[in-house]
């Protein structure tokens, strides 16, 4: 009796497995087909001075408009697209876009793109965002990359040499998700991030607990002894942002500061403005 459920439960959970791993195969096999029917867009989400409340840049996000999924997080696909080796060309789509988007901009704020660390194995990355720059015409000085310890952790002295080359280039290195993960105090000794990202779970517990509160401070301290300003992640409440300033903060993100949105409803919003030749022409053909 107890062998057949507990044969049961393996089954059933055969069955699960089965079901996710035919979604991922599948997923997997669309990847390519949707960039190429332009499936993929981008939104973007705001980033402030926490002192003056001022827009400093956006943070480029990237989503699948799924015709019978609906809109499909990063998280669902991205680790798809490194496994499967795709991400060498989503990824430079995403770099490609968010730069000619950018140079559409007034003000011509900064734009944030995300780098998997499956890009860097790639050879070759700095001359991809020259060429990008070059092709886009953004002045590199608009463009943050943002990559993650887990980047560094693989091959760190390779990690080094393609940040140095990017950074020659004048685009500035964003340190994503500091404090989970891989972190280290060596990272920081021996990468020239121009920006520290604190990942967004410090946020939770910040106003109550005491102890969080003492890690974001001594994150704050490290960054202005280092000289290195501080992007508080995951702000979704004004007293989390009240908190910020008075402990010194310089940057925050969070969707009390603005939810990822389509560059549209940004324009919308009125906070950004575009160069009207490229305006109406995209709008008539791009998903809303
Ligand atoms: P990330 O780079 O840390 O991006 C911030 C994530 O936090 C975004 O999730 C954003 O929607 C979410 N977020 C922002 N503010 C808040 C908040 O106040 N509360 C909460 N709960 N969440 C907030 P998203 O867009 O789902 O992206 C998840 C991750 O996927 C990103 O984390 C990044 O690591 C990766 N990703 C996104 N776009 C790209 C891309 O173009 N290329 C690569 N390689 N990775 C990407
Ligand atoms: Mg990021
Ligand atoms: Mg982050
Ligand atoms: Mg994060």
């Amino acid at each position: 009796r107890a062998k057949k459920s507990a044969a049961e439960k393996i089954c059933f959970y055969d069955e699960a497995m089965d079901e996710t791993i035919r979604t991922r195969t599948v997923l997997t096999a669309e990847l390519q087909a949707a960039l190429e029917k332009g499936q993929f867009e981008l939104h973007y989400q705001v980033q402030t001075s926490v002192l003056t409340g001022e827009i400093t840049g956006y943070e480029a996000l990237l989503r699948w408009r799924h015709p019978q999924r609906g809109v499909i997080l990063p998280s669902e696909f991205i680790p798809l697209a490194e496994e499967s080796g795709f991400i060498g060309r989503l990824g430079e789509w995403v770099l490609r876009t968010a730069c000619q988007e950018a140079t559409t901009w007034k003000p011509p704020y900064k734009v944030s793109v995300n780098l998997s660390p499956v890009q860097f194995a790639y050879p070759d990355l700095s001359g991809l965002v020259a060429a990008v720059l070059r092709q886009t015409g953004l002045d590199p000085a608009r463009l943050e990359l943002e990559l993650t310890e887990s980047t560094i952790i693989t091959d760190k002295a390779r990690a080094l040499a393609i940040v140095n080359q990017i950074k020659a280039l004048g685009v500035t290195i964003a340190l994503d998700d500091f404090g989970t993960g891989y972190s280290s105090l060596d990272t920081l000794r021996s990468f020239p991030f121009d920006r520290i990202k604190l990942d967004r779970s410090f946020m939770q517990d910040f106003e109550s607990s005491p102890r969080v509160k003492a890690i974001v401070r001594a994150v704050l301290a490290l960054g202005k002894s280092l000289e290195i300003p501080i992007l508080a992640e995951g702000i979704e409440t004004p007293g989390q942002l009240l908190l910020l300033g008075e402990e010194g903060c310089d940057h925050a993100q969070g969707f009390f500061l603005g939810r990822p949105a389509t560059v549209f409803d940004i324009v919308d919003s009125g906070q950004i403005m575009r160069a009207a030749s490229l305006d109406p022409s995209r709008r008539a053909d791009l998903p809303h």
